[in-house]
């Protein structure tokens, strides 16, 4: 049930296809689905606004690609949705016409997934060369145009944990104030399918997550924040988890073409991630999710430790 403290949250997705091929991507096995028509979205639309969405993320795949998605976003914006924000890898936005067009349409927040500080590191993981070049020059026709509200994920796997510190380095030197480095999901997707060549162990990634997040703070960029992470590895970086804010800020819902989930939050907490054993007697075993369920089933939980 919606609580009026908190902000409610339609997360709309288009459909699952997409122009980059990441090999993490918890949809890789729903690319191939059809996507929402038309017709069907401005419905959904028209249905978040009537069940009182404060923000609506329209999101994929690739949302972006839709010839359609111009028109969603002023659809969403003339009914009168206070936030209407996109979830994208960004590449759309190289096309000048295409950036203007979709600022235009009166988008109000765009977070580009930037997953690696380099080519060589982004595009192995999207498995999409030039995926890299043409996000960077997205963000720099965003900037001319004047577009401010651009934040930045990083899904964090084997392929690019060393690599987080130069990649906040990037985040820094492009000036994104809100940045999530997302602890791979595993159980679903491409992250299952390769799970031993993806997912690193949460003591190996937290390291270089949580320096990451110390090299935002030291350049005055506290909305940094690390999510689906066990609170036992981010002693000390408990203002900057995802969840702790968005069960407080937020109630969540996702549309997408083949399910519906009326909360999300919650549902992650019941469903996807797991307190363990280990975790009995921690002080923040009301707070934490634990860790991914398929990450337990093939690491186990003995890198949990209870906090005292
Ligand atoms: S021991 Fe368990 S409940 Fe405590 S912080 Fe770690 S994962 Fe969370």
């Amino acid at each position: 049930m919606k609580e009026k403290t908190k902000k409610h949250k339609i997360v709309l997705f288009a459909g699952y296809a997409c122009s980059n091929r990441c090999v993490f991507c918890v949809n890789a096995d729903k690319r191939g689905l059809p996507g929402k028509t038309t017709g069907e979205l401005l419905s959904s639309i028209y249905a978040a606004q009537k069940k009182g969405a404060d923000v609506l993320e329209i999101i994929g795949g690739e949302a972006t690609m839709r010839p359609d998605f111009t028109a969603l976003v002023r659809a969403a914006k003339d009914v009168g949705i206070a936030e209407v924000v996109c979830a994208t890898n960004g590449r759309v936005f190289a096309d000048m016409a295409m950036a203007r067009a979709i600022v235009g349409a009166g988008i109000d927040a765009l977070v580009f997934s930037i997953h690696g500080p380099s080519a060589a590191i982004h595009d192995a993981l999207t498995a999409s060369p030039g995926s890299f070049s043409e996000l960077m020059k997205g963000l720099a026709n965003l900037k001319k145009l004047g577009f401010k509200r651009v934040g930045g994920n990083t899904t964090v796997v084997k392929g690019n944990m060393r690599a987080l510190p130069a990649l906040a380095g990037l985040y820094v030197r492009l000036g994104i104030r809100n940045v999530e480095y997302i602890f791979v999901d595993p159980n679903y997707g491409g992250a299952r399918n390769d799970f031993s060549g993806l997912v690193p162990k949460i003591s190996s990634a937290a390291p270089y997550m949580r320096k990451a997040l110390g090299i935002g703070l030291a350049a005055g960029f506290d909305q940094w924040k690390a999510r689906y992470v066990p609170l036992c590895h981010f002693r000390g970086f408990e203002a900057q988890i995802s969840e702790m804010n968005e069960r407080r800020l937020f109630h969540t819902e996702h549309w997408a073409p083949d399910f519906i989930n009326t909360d999300a939050i919650v549902s992650r907490g019941v469903v996807g991630r797991r307190r363990t054993e280990a975790c009995k007697g921690c002080a923040r075993f009301h707070v934490c999710e634990g860790l991914w369920v398929e990450y337990l089933k093939r690491y186990g939980d003995h890198e949990l430790k209870a906090i005292k």
